[in-house]
């Protein structure tokens, strides 16, 4: 297909990957127009990819730290994967799903195992999910509509979920105008590798084989209509200077085509998976130093894009790229297909980060930032172009900052133990007595005091 022959520039972004490491002046400059908020070029994001030294890697996670705050302020946004069957056709050495991983128990979940799934979800609190399943005839596109309508039709004390993103195989034009209809949020979908060969050796057989048309989908999803898409790239397949220029080339070329680039950027590392060789064995191992860079050059070079990190990471790291961009968090997650209500072992891959729902939301708060249910933007029709044109001059902070304390005052009175709704609501007074605008203050007061008294589902 043309659209991707023409963003991904395989021979400019290999000379891009191979760029010396600048000098320390070079370094300040890009960082110096990093702070206007206004993104970098390719060619800068490549120079900043390419710092070795320490105290330049200290400048630019500065950067990325003030340029998170200036666009996200305090907040971090929550979520939880649903993963409905581990069926797939694909071979993915990389995944314990993978078709020829004869260890593994399949299962596919029935509708009422997913509502099931869904009501375990919604005691621990959350109200944003993202479905996941892996690619194969047990999944068409039905089924998964049948399961986003099956998700948002529970209600377990008065609360439902509010937003369900999708990550399933790519699909067509017209199947992607079917699937809006189920009022998805975020379509996400990740390349894994941008680097062909690569992708050719760890993708060895069924539908996912195919590069180009995986790497065309987020071009058919827009064309279908979908607002907000997601894309990824799994660290540890290939090089991360190519691929991250690769994936910047990608949101580049949405962002001319449809006014519009990628709602989010997601950073997975490879983790170990039963039964997946090249996860126990990563090609491209990518350290934790270089992931902090990676995280924090994502940030200053495309600063309106979320940037979303799941619980593959251990909690300190977690805690410490938290300030150098992520947006999204997953919390409490299982990645076995049933998991939630007790299923058993089955899973993907390992996780870092075991802690529940509630003790994520400790850390945050001990963290100064706030734990943020909201789903305002989305159900207010505050999406793709609309919801780009509301970040770049900064008014994410005037919906995203008093929702999000909203949607967490909700939170703490219906789910928190006492000890972390004391800690929870002392950060809300805190954060609220210092906004400078009165009129926001107001707003959000009067919102939590309805809260307090028993009103749900608040947003402006
Ligand atoms: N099956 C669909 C697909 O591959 O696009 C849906 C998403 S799959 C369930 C979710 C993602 O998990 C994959 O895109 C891949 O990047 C990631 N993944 C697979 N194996 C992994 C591993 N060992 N460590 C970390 N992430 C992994
Ligand atoms: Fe299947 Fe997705 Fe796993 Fe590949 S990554 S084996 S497509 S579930």
């Amino acid at each position: 297909m043309e659209a991707s022959k023409k963003f991904l520039n395989e021979e400019k972004i290999r000379e891009l990957s191979a760029i010396q490491e600048p000098g320390k002046e070079r370094i300040k400059d890009i960082l110096q127009k990093a702070d206007e908020l206004k993104g970098l070029s390719l060619s800068e994001s490549a120079e900043l990819l390419a710092i070795k030294d320490s105290d330049c890697l200290q400048d630019l996670l500065k950067t990325a730290s003030y340029v998170k705050k200036e666009i996200y302020g305090q907040r971090m946004v929550l979520f939880a994967p649903l993963y409905t069957g581990n069926h797939c056709n694909n071979n993915c050495l990389y995944c314990g799903f993978r078709r020829t991983n004869t260890t593994l128990k399949r299962v596919s979940l029935t509708m009422n195992e997913i509502k099931r799934e869904t009501e375990s979800l919604l005691k621990e609190g959350h109200k944003r999910l993202l479905l996941l399943s892996g690619e194969s005839g047990h999944y068409p596109l039905k089924y998964t509509m049948d399961a986003i309508e099956a998700i948002y039709s529970v209600e377990k004390n008065g609360a439902s979920i509010r937003r369900v993103n999708v990550e399933i195989a790519p699909m067509e034009v017209e199947e992607f105008r079917e699937l809006k209809g189920a009022k998805i949020g975020t379509y996400t979908c990740f390349q894994e590798t941008y680097d062909p060969v690569l992708y050719k050796k760890y993708h060895t057989s069924g539908p996912k084989a195919n590069f180009e048309y995986r790497l065309n989908v987020m071009h058919r999803a827009m064309e279908g209509g979908i607002d907000d898409v997601g894309v990824g790239i799994l660290f540890g397949l290939g090089d991360y200077h190519y691929e991250l220029l690769s994936l910047m080339s990608h949101a580049a070329d949405l962002e001319e085509k449809f006014g519009c680039g990628p709602h989010t950027v997601s950073v997975p590392r490879l983790e170990p998976a039963p039964g997946a060789p090249i996860a126990n064995n990563v090609p491209f191992p990518v350290s934790d130093r270089d992931f902090k860079k990676i995280v924090a050059v994502i940030r200053v070079s495309m600063p309106y894009t979320g940037i979303i990190l799941s619980t593959r990471e251990k909690t300190e790291l977690r805690n410490e790229v938290f300030k150098y961009g992520v947006s999204q968090v997953s919390a409490g997650s299982r990645t076995n297909p049933g998991g939630y209500s007790g299923g058993g072992e089955n899973i993907q891959f390992s996780l870092g980060d075991h802690r529940s729902l509630e003790e994520v939301i400790g850390g945050l708060i001990d963290d100064g930032y706030i734990p943020s249910f909201c789903t305002g933007c989305y159900r207010k029709g505050r999406v793709g172009n609309d919801f780009m044109d509301l970040a770049k001059p900064g008014l994410i902070k005037q919906f995203c900052m008093p929702n999000g304390l909203v949607s967490f005052a909700e939170y703490l009175n219906d789910y928190a133990s006492e000890e972390t709704g004391n800690r929870g609501f002392s950060l809300i007074h805190s954060i609220t007595d210092s906004e400078p605008s009165d009129k926001l203050r107001k707003i959000i007061n009067t919102s939590v005091e309805k809260i307090n008294q028993g009103q749900r589902d608040i947003y402006i």
